[in-house]
């Protein structure tokens, strides 16, 4: 793989804004991107986005890199990271992996003890690296860097609002709209004019924000996606104040979970310590239960409750609902592994990890001369046909989005023998696009919109199939302080009452 600098030096410090694009092109003819075919990926919703936040921390752009490292699986189509040392703001960002992107070098030209860092799949805006983040703009408060993940809802009326104020913006992304907020806010001291511009937006945010000597974090009053705060106990001066959308980031930055930041809360930590404020209130919470299904990752804490903890009782409640006579239990690796083992345990059936997964495509692969049947999701996943010959199946999935990489994973595991196969996914039929931050389909696209489960077990040619219900989903989730879910995708019902569907995301394409 190639890359090359994109976009050099901006504004008053060195390596203040500094952006790399990965090359797309590889060793010759047929290169293809795999996320835009017939494929695997192609059929799955798409990660959001992950935030860290690092204050007071004498390397804060490496931790950033290493929290950024654990949050990869929430969008690996950029990433960057943003350092401040009380005078300067530095802030490189590209396309591609974490790792690709942070090197020793551009670590080294990240200095000082405060950093935020984003790693990216685009919702709003398109995904060039103009839209990676942070974003750094240099504003009437000064300069701010923010990253954000989510997805607003009220973006068109307060975007034009803004410009006829005279605001030009440098990105399409939503998240600018938030700094040219801050920017406009009539209030005098800056966490007043965040409180006001965060009060002035509806939909899904989990923000973190830096100025050159301090960091901020809020999320949305209703809590939609996850943000938590986590401590890392300094011998030898004050502690290390981190934020990160999950909390396996900590893990590796060694650092202590504190607690989740509250919906309608904005923190501030500055060299005096930790402040905090609620800016808004009495809304009712709806975080989004999809972070247990599929997003975040099983070793993490979200809403105060484990994943792995969810994802266990779903597929035990699944075993519950809809058992079947089988001989094993398999997942689709990976994020059907965790209700599989449940599932297996409850059933008394013995789980098998009937497919391998490759974790080493990437991004692009040069084409067989010939097309082959279901090339792309046999490039990502492989039967293990000694598990499966003469078996009846029960596959375990967390969703099934336009049918058509379910009916191959189905073909796949009756193809290495498999004598039945049974679908079960781990979650309700999903009816409805998502609004806030997810990357779902049109309505048009979404095939339990469109069948009912007996015309979708038809379409993907399994024996039988079944959904987890909503009430064992949510029961599923359910921990001694969980929140109230978002279950719009499969309900219909939205949590904010008012959102435009074709302003926000226009139904582009058909079956
Ligand atoms: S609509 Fe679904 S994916 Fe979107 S926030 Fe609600 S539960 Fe999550």
């Amino acid at each position: 793989m190639t890359r090359r600098l994109y976009q050099g030096v901006e504004g008053e410090t060195d390596a203040s804004e500094i952006e790399f694009k990965r090359s797309k092109t590889i060793c010759g003819k047929s290169a293809t991107c795999l996320a835009d075919g017939d494929d695997t990926l192609g059929d799955t919703l798409h990660e959001e986005c992950g935030v860290v936040a690092i204050h007071g921390h004498p390397d804060a752009a490496r931790q950033a890199y290493l929290a950024l490292y654990a949050l990869q699986h929430r969008g690996q189509e950029s990433a960057g990271i943003a350092t401040a040392d009380g005078q300067r703001l530095a802030n490189i960002k590209g396309m591609g992996l974490v790792s690709e992107i942070f090197t020793e070098d551009v670590l080294a030209k990240l200095p000082g003890p405060m950093a935020i860092g984003h790693t990216r799949y685009s919702t709003t805006g398109d995904s060039a690296l103009l839209n990676a983040q942070p974003i750094r703009v240099d504003s009437t408060k000064g300069l701010i860097a923010i990253a954000h993940n989510g997805n607003l809802v009220n973006l068109g009326n307060i975007r034009a609002r803004l410009e006829r104020e005279g605001a030009y913006f440098q990105t399409t992304s939503d998240s600018e709209i938030i700094v040219q907020l801050i920017a406009h806010s009539k209030a005098n001291a800056l966490v007043d004019a965040i409180a006001d511009s965060l009060s002035n937006i509806e939909g899904a945010f989990s923000i973190v924000m830096m100025t050159r000597d301090r960091i901020f974090a809020a999320r949305d009053p209703r809590g939609f996606r996850p943000l938590s705060m986590g401590r890392i106990r300094n011998a030898d001066g004050p502690d290390t104040i981190v934020f990160a959308s999950e909390t396996c980031a900590f893990d590796l930055l060694r650092a202590e979970f504190e607690r989740d930041v509250l919906p309608g809360e904005l923190v501030m930590v500055t060299d005096d310590g930790v402040t905090s404020r609620q800016y808004a209130s009495g809304q009712p919470q709806s975080s989004c239960v999809f972070e247990h299904v599929y997003f975040a990752r099983p070793d993490s804490k979200i809403f105060g409750r484990w994943v792995q903890e969810s994802r266990d009782q779903m597929g035990r409640q699944l075993a519950r609902e809809s058992g079947v006579a089988a001989d094993v239990v398999v997942p689709v690796p990976d994020s059907g592994v965790t209700a599989a083992l449940g599932y297996a345990e409850e059933a008394g059936i013995p789980f098998r990890m009937g497919l391998i997964r490759n974790h080493y495509v990437g991004r692009t692969f040069i084409e067989p001369e010939q097309r082959v049947r279901d090339f792309g999701v046999r490039l990502k996943l492989n039967p293990v046909r000694n598990l499966l010959e003469g078996k009846r199946v029960i596959l375990i999935d967390d969703s099934i989005i336009r049918g058509t990489t379910s009916r191959k994973i189905v073909r796949m595991v009756r193809g290495a023998g498999a004598k039945e196969v049974h679908l079960r996914i781990s979650c309700p039929p999903t009816i409805s696009p998502c609004y806030y931050g997810v990357d779902t389909p049109s309505k048009r696209e979404l095939i339990a919109a469109q069948k009912s489960v007996e015309e979708i077990r038809q379409f993907i040619e399994a024996d039988s199939l079944a959904y987890l219900s909503l009430d064992g989903l949510l029961k599923s989730c359910k921990g001694e302080q969980s929140p109230a879910y978002c279950t719009a995708c499969y309900t219909g019902e939205y949590p904010t009452a008012w959102v435009d569907v074709e302003d926000i995301l226009p139904a582009a394409a058909t079956l």
